[in-house]
């Protein structure tokens, strides 16, 4: 056996002794603006959720979420400018799915990364993001906007970090239970990826051109006996913060891993220590996101196993593209300005290998319908109502039809790979074809969603009625 061999099996053999009930699986891959084939920052998420959910689509007109979490902002200088639009892709049931880009062009979004932290409490939940969502007019103030809410009223989960996007620059922010937070910028020539893992190591707070935290995150670390500073030369505050269990996770290592050897100049072995951000060996694009994002190792010793499996997104260790993705998302950012509408979301609902990515301007004014299973003066309020948010109870509904053609690929997905190749390609062709040669990129953004939407339930011959109940 060669010492690859031998360090895969022995990383696979923690793996399978750690096995755990937890199984987390979101994805971020953030390329910096000098490694794009842009110029601009591009930055790519695969939200990851179980169950029987749909996701919404809204528009929120400025003030939206204001007015439901007034108590957090109020009498609050931070807040003390004017609340924006946003798109916000509702990912129901959860606390911690949304998807949100803003009218300036700043995307929000998150991986959960549990940490050591339990004894400290908090209040945010799924207010944090939409509130900063809200008022982040770039990603450098939404990351201070974000370490003030955190520091002031406290996070409620264990651990995650959260990418904070616009066309100039990306920040990771790993926000810790309780009041601890620190963030780093995404240097302008490199890729940072994240699965379910903090990924921050090194932290230099002076620096605050690209960190910016909690001022106590280190004294704290050394008052909960989690970094030593006789005994340890420097702070990591991977090492230090991290649930130990998440750092050797089979729904971790493998999918970082994986991700990063698709774009990397330099070849990582399975357990070997990856950077938080690494140089990538060409200029990033989105379809290098997409790939990524569609990613089930193929062509490595962690391939799907044919044999065993119907479909790639069953099994361990868990892949990138994964039985959980409910939203794959592509922000190829154009400016940082009011409403522009060549900033250029590609959207793919559900597993990426499946469907096809949806070009869409983030500043769509009109969302079908279709991507909605109420008016959005109630989706606040019936956020968490599990019984009418799922497949059954919304059968017109975008999410349903999606998933009713997932699940007929993932039910024989060898055997039709080439059809399911071919009606992908073929849409996303057209699609990106309509939204390039439009005039008015929010019209073909509708056009976009609602065609797609068409093709699919066609595709899988599942003819349900077009009226949408409100
Ligand atoms: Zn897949």
């Amino acid at each position: 056996m060669n010492k690859f061999v031998l360090s895969l099996a022995f990383v696979l053999s923690l793996f399978y002794a750690f096995s755990q009930s937890v199984n987390l699986q979101c994805y971020t891959v953030v390329a910096g603006k000098s490694v794009t084939t842009t110029g601009k920052v591009i930055a790519a998420h695969n939200e990851d959720d179980y169950g029987d959910l749909i996701v919404n689509l809204y528009r929120t007109p400025a003030g939206f979420f204001t007015k439901a979490y007034k108590k957090f902002i109020q009498s609050d200088p931070y807040f003390s400018h004017n609340p924006l639009s946003t798109l916000w892709f509702e990912v129901t049931n959860e606390n911690f799915g949304d998807a949100l880009i803003n009218e300036n062009g700043v995307a929000i979004w998150s991986d959960a990364c549990p940490s050591k932290e339990d004894t400290a409490q908090g209040l945010l939940t799924y207010q944090l993001r939409r509130i900063v969502a809200e008022y982040a007019r770039t990603a450098r103030e939404g990351v201070k906007l974000m370490g003030h809410l955190v520091e002031k009223y406290g996070y409620n989960s264990s651990g995650r970090t959260y990418c904070i996007a616009d066309a100039n620059e990306a920040w990771l922010v790993a926000v810790v239970k309780g009041r601890h937070w620190i963030a780093q910028r995404v240097p302008d020539d490199a890729v940072a990826i994240i699965p379910n893992y903090y990924t921050i190591g090194t932290v230099y707070l002076n620096d605050t051109n690209n960190f910016l935290g909690s001022k106590d995150i280190i004294t704290y670390a050394i008052k909960r006996g989690w970094y030593d500073p006789e005994r340890e030369k420097q702070f990591n505050f991977r090492q230090a913060y991290s649930a130990p269990i998440a750092l050797i996770a089979d729904w971790n290592v493998p999918r970082h891993w994986g991700g990063v050897n698709l774009i990397s100049r330099d070849t990582f072995w399975l357990n070997s220590p990856i950077p938080f951000a690494i140089k990538p060996k060409t200029k990033v694009s989105a379809q290098d996101m997409m790939n990524i994002l569609s990613y089930h190792y193929e062509n490595t010793l962690l391939r799907p196993d044919k044999e065993k499996f119907k479909n790639p997104h069953q099994g361990n260790p868990a892949r990138i593209c994964n039985a959980g993705t409910k939203i794959s998302l592509i922000a190829q950012f154009h400016s940082v300005s009011d409403n522009d509408p060549l900033n250029l979301l590609y959207f793919a609902p559900l597993n990426p290998c499946i469907q096809a990515y949806v070009p869409i301007s983030m500043s769509i004014k009109k969302i079908p319908r279709q991507y909605q299973n109420r008016p959005i003066s109630q989706a606040l309020e019936k956020h968490f109502d599990k019984q009418q948010n799922s497949f059954e109870q919304n059968p017109w509904h975008a999410y349903s039809v999606f998933e009713a053609y997932n699940n007929q690929i993932n039910e024989q997905y060898w055997s039709v790979l080439d059809q399911k190749n071919q009606f992908k390609s073929q849409q996303q062709t057209k699609l990106f074809k309509n939204w390039q040669a439009a005039a008015d990129k929010n019209r073909a953004s509708f056009r976009n969603l609602f065609k797609y939407y068409k093709a699919v339930q066609q595709h899988v011959k599942k003819s349900k009625p077009q009226i949408v109940p409100y």
